[in-house]
Order: structure tokens, then sequence, then C-alpha cells
């Protein structure tokens, strides 16, 4: 198959020799689980169990709201034990609306069936049961799958990327899933295909996974709607504009999606839920993380309960060798930093990181911008960072917008690369939190000016009634004198 190059990009060390041979362990259940009801895109999912109440492993705890959302179901059997914040901050400083649930050590499921012949039913019903599972895109986006699935067969999509590439350093759990349930995953991508009602797959993996790349090509080997890409090793092949970009040549246009290539992009965990779901009726419920880095004891790669803290999945793997320099939950170059270990794991988990001071390059305080340009060669979406920085420094978000700020993937090369080590990603997350709040704002008097003007127009309207009901009274009155004179 003819592969394409993307624009810019860099080569950071890989690292994942940590965790990539370390084959995936399931997670012995926690004595108590925190499941978010707000770990994807769009709205929280609703409450609909009660303090107290007894629930299956698999049971609907919150579901989906209005059209963005996804639901959240019970990790395990047990009791909900409580709803409301999680007293933990979130990743985002925030605290989380949260099911607490504890586990009574029996992780019974709740039993449904599956259906027979998931082929012979409809792409919508197809998408419908994933969206019923509460599967999110599980390379990060955290959309809910379901409607990106909906969507993009409106789109008469042509192909769907399967994202095996995992281009972050140190995260090998996309790795481990290919070579440990690539059938599995197979199964997913026809699923989804049929779902779509598209005629092509293409699994892109990076060509330093070479088992993942032989167990993948074996699985499909007699699916002739699918083939297997390997993609050269530059961070971010896996981002889904670029991995578009390497597969097709085309490119996503500025402000646009990636379907609008004719192409899906759906990560290879997702296949893998879709398989879950639509094979066993087992919701979106535990996913593969890696735990690793050079604090980490033990780095490993977790089948983990959605809800578990950080700390049960660091505890499992032998705690911290010294303390960590840095903590995130996701890869050096796009994962969040955590405030301590008291934190839920979500769908969209891929990593926790705990990286030492030599590892995290703390030892590197920023010094002004020598304008050398590294950035801009660096941006694979072609924005010029440096430019886009000074603006976001300053408050203008209108100036950051025109240098781009909206294609800004916040994939963090800019940053990699620049020698003056600039936070240059962090000057762009802040802008584009503020572009939120001012788009919230400017929403919310929009709202309230149609409000008012709905208002005034029904208190016009009465008025109205009430001028039109009283000439008919005045007239009435007189046809009454009128016809008493006329009798008299
Ligand atoms: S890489 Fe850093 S120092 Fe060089 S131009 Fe960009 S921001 Fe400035
Ligand atoms: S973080 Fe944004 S500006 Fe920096 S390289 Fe990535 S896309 Fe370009």
């Amino acid at each position: 198959m003819k592969l394409f190059n993307f624009w810019g990009g860099v080569h950071p060390a890989g690292q994942k020799h940590l965790s990539a041979d370390q084959p995936i362990q399931v997670l012995p259940m926690p004595a108590r689980l925190h499941v978010p009801l707000q770990q994807h895109t769009g709205r929280s999912a609703v409450p609909v169990v009660k303090v107290g109440q007894i629930v299956r492993k698999g049971e609907l705890l919150g579901r989906a709201q209005g059209g963005v959302s996804a639901s959240v179901h019970a990790p395990t059997s047990g009791v909900v034990a409580a709803i409301g914040d999680f007293a933990a901050p979130h990743v985002s400083g925030l605290p989380l609306p949260t099911i607490t649930l504890e586990s009574d050590g029996e992780d019974l499921w709740l039993e449904r069936e599956p259906p027979p012949d998931p082929f012979t039913l409809e792409p919508e019903d197809i998408a419908a049961r994933i969206g019923e599972a509460g599967i999110v895109g599980m390379g990060g986006a955290n959309f809910p799958a379901a409607l990106k699935l909906g969507k993009a067969r409106q789109a008469k999509v042509h192909t769907l990327a399967v994202n095996g590439a995992e281009c972050e350093p140190y995260m090998t759990c996309d790795d481990r899933l290919m070579r440990e349930r690539a059938e599995q995953i197979v199964d997913g991508v026809r699923l989804m295909l049929h779902a779509l009602q598209a005629p092509n797959a293409v699994i892109a993996i990076e060509d330093n996974k070479p088992e993942a790349v032989a167990r993948m090509k074996a699985a499909c080997q007699s699916e002739r709607q699918m083939r297997v890409a390997m993609v050269p090793s530059r961070y971010p092949a896996g981002s889904a504009k670029q991995l578009i970009q390497i597969l097709t040549g085309l490119e996503t246009p500025a402000g646009g999606r990636g379907t609008d290539t004719g192409v899906l992009v759906h990560n290879v965990g997702t296949a893998y839920a879709v398989h879950r779901a639509l094979r066993h009726a087992h919701p979106l419920i535990s996913r593969i993380v890696t735990v690793t880095g050079g604090a980490v004891a033990r780095p490993q790669n977790l089948e983990a309960p959605i809800g578990a803290l950080v700390e049960d999945l660091l505890a499992f793997c032998g705690g911290v060798a010294e303390t960590p320099a840095r903590l995130l939950m996701g890869g050096p170059m796009m994962g969040q930093p955590l405030p301590g270990t008291q934190v839920p794991i979500v769908k969209g988990t891929n990593g926790i990181l705990a990286l030492t001071a030599a590892e995290a390059r703390l030892e590197a305080t920023p010094s002004p911008c020598i304008r050398c340009g590294r950035c801009v060669e660096a941006c694979p979406m072609g924005l010029m960072p440096l430019e886009m920085s000074k603006r976001a420094r300053h408050d203008d978000l209108d100036g950051a917008l025109d240098f781009g700020l909206i294609d800004c993937i916040s994939c963090g090369s800019c940053a990699y690369a620049c020698p003056s080590r600039i936070p240059l990603v962090q000057y762009f997350e802040y802008a584009k939190g503020a572009l939120e709040t001012r788009q919230r704002a400017e929403q919310k008097a929009k709202e309230t000016r149609r409000l008012l003007e709905q208002r005034q127009a029904r208190l016009a309207r009465e008025e109205r009634a009430k001028a039109e009901a009283a000439a008919r009274r005045r007239a009435e009155k007189r046809q009454a004198k009128a016809k008493a004179g006329a009798a008299a």
C-alpha cells in the first residue's frame, strides 16, 4: 500500500521497552470504585441509581443525556455507596461528579443476551447498541463512538482507519492489545464497517511494533475489506489528521473534520470494545492502561476497571521506586499532569506515567524565544507556534485564532523542539480554555437576548389580545343597548 508523508513531527525517545514486553495483567478488583459521570465529550450522564442500591456488573449507573453524551455502567457488582462530587480533584483540578461503588467481591454480571448474529442487524441498530454500551473513542478523544459512526455513515465515508499507531512515547497498551487480542479487534472492525456501510478498513500500526503488525496481519488475512499498513514511527503519526494524510495523502481542510476526506479514524481499543458490546453484551467498564515511567517499580500493562484509582494501579505495579518528578495521565507529549494518585481511571485513560527528574527534563527553565523557527518546522499542522503563543500569552485570542489556534491539536511537538523550553502548549491550552469561556458567555448572552425578545413579543401579544377583548365587549354592550332601545 502506498503511503504518504505529513508535515513536521518529531522523534522523541520511545521508551516503550519499559512495558512493551509485559503481557496484560488483570488488576484485582479494588474494594471501591469511583465512576465519574462525565468521562466523555458532551453532557454528563444522569444517575439512575440511588445510594444503597445493589447493582450487578454491567448495570447502568448513569444514562446519557442529550445528543452528545455517553452512559456509564457498573464495573463490578456491589452497592452504591455515594453519589456526588468525588473528594479528590480530577486531572482538571475540579471535583468530579461521581458514583462510588463498593465491591461485594463477587463480580456478578447482569445477565444479558447478545444478538445471535449482529450482522443481521441494521447499521443503525449496531450503532445504537454501541451507544447503549457507553463506548467512546478510546484513543483519547472520548467522543461517543455511536455518534461518530452515525455521522460518518451519513457523510458516506469510504474507509475506516483503525488506529494502532500508538505514537505517544512510553505507551504500549494498544501494542499489547493487538498482540494479545487481534481476532477480537478484527471482529470489532468488521462490525464497525457494517455500522458504517463502508467498503474498506486499514489498520495502521507504527513500524516499531513488528509483533503487533504480524498478529494483526494474521488475524485479518481472510478479510478482503481489511489491510494492515505499517506506518513510519514519527510523532504524531497516530493523530487522526496526520494518520489520514499518511494513508491517503489527503489533508483535512482547516477547521474541518477527518471525515471530510472520506476517512473515519477509530482506535484499536474502540474496535475491541465494540466486539465486547456486540458479541458478549458487555458495556465499556474496563480498559487496558500502561503504567510506566522510570519512577514505577514494575512497569506493566493492566486491564483495570473504570473507576479504579491511580494509586490502585501503582500499588499493583510495586509502587514507585522514587518520588516521581512528574505524574501524568497519558503520555509525556499529550498527557495531563495529575494532582495526586486519588484520581480515577476513565474510559480515555491509556496510561499512567511516573517520570523521574531526568526523564521529565525539569532541570531546564524557559528562556526567551530566539526565533529559531524549530517550532514551525516541528508543527504537523503547518502553524506558527511562536506567533500563536505570543498572542495567547497576551490574551489576544483573536490574534491567536488568526494564526490557527483552532487547528492546533495540542500535540506538543513544538514545545518538544523548542531549545528555549518555552511551554508553548500550556499557552495554547490556556487560550483554548479562554476561548471556550468566551464562546459560552456569547452563547449565554444570545440565549438571554432571545428569551427577552420572546417575552416582549408574548407581552405585546397579550396586550393586543386584551385590547381586542375589551373592544369586543364594548361592541357587544353597544349592540345589546341598541337592541334594547329598538325593543322599547
Ligand atoms: S522553537 Fe522556541 S525559541 Fe525557537 S522560535 Fe519557536 S518558540 Fe522561539
Ligand atoms: S501543539 Fe499545536 S502548535 Fe504545537 S506543534 Fe502541535 S499542533 Fe502545532
